[in-house]
């Protein structure tokens, strides 16, 4: 991978990184204001205990999504990035374009996948 490969992908994963936090910190207020509403009746409480719980259940996808993209960063950084955690091989340009952030070749990913479905 070439340098401007490398600051592309850099890029891409910074630009991820700021829609997902700003996201998240978005939801974290909502879900905030959500228990301040001190004049509701028992339904909305019922109503806005599920909506709080949908949105703890996006910020726990989010904060492992943010994880995977500060590794890939931190990977970038060392000279590790594109590279498969599983079997070392290169993961591949075509890949990482579309999931910058992943640590599996497409190899070891299908692999993963049948032993732990989903
Ligand atoms: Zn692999």
């Amino acid at each position: 991978m070439d340098r401007e490969q490398k600051e592309e992908f850099f890029r891409r994963l910074l630009a991820q990184r700021r829609e997902l936090a700003g996201d998240a910190s978005t939801r974290t207020h909502d879900g905030f204001a959500l228990g301040q509403d001190g004049a509701q009746d028992v339904g909305d409480a019922a109503a806005n205990t599920a909506a709080r719980q949908l949105l703890l259940g996006l910020g726990d996808r989010e904060r492992r999504q943010l994880r995977e993209i500060d590794d890939a960063l931190e990977r970038l950084d060392h000279d590790t990035f594109g590279f498969c955690e599983a079997c070392g091989e290169e993961i591949g340009a075509a890949r990482l374009q579309i999931l910058p952030h992943t640590v599996l070749c497409v190899d070891c990913k299908a692999i993963e996948e049948q032993q732990n479905p989903r």
